[in-house]
């Protein structure tokens, strides 16, 4: 926790975890690793999106280029460490990060096995913050 700066470096700022279909530049990711020519075996150690040298190779699997590949600069690498602390700054008072709002707490379970679990909301923007 803190330091994100390592993580960052080399990751390409459009790739948005392999959850999602596709990144935020629009390239899909099975067509990025050919899933369909090359298969499924392996085919995550073809992305190149966490900032693998294309063409280095991992078990078999060589990573593969993307025309969309775009590393986050020294500079955004930065913001984003100073946004993160602020954000996680926010938490430990327990406010929200995006208003710095009280966070509110209303729907979380109070009693039972449940206890303490639910989500938290900016009392602001209403927005979810985090959820137990
Ligand atoms: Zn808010």
């Amino acid at each position: 926790m803190g330091n994100i700066t390592k993580q960052l470096r080399g990751k390409c700022k459009h790739f948005t975890g392999t959850v999602e279909k596709q990144c935020k530049a629009g390239m899909v990711y099975d067509e990025v690793i050919k899933r369909k020519e090359l298969g499924d075996i392996g085919c995550m150690l073809r992305l190149p999106c966490t900032g693998k040298a294309v063409g280095s190779i991992t078990r078999d699997n060589a990573v593969l280029p993307c025309d969309k590949y775009c590393a986050f600069t020294e500079a955004e690498i930065e913001q984003e460490q100073k946004d993160w602390d602020r954000t996680l700054e926010l938490l430990i008072k327990g406010l929200s990060p995006c208003c710095g709002a009280e966070i509110d707490t209303s729907h979380v379970i109070t009693e039972g096995k449940h206890k303490g679990h639910g989500q938290r909301f900016c009392s602001k923007c209403h927005k979810v913050v985090f959820i137990v």
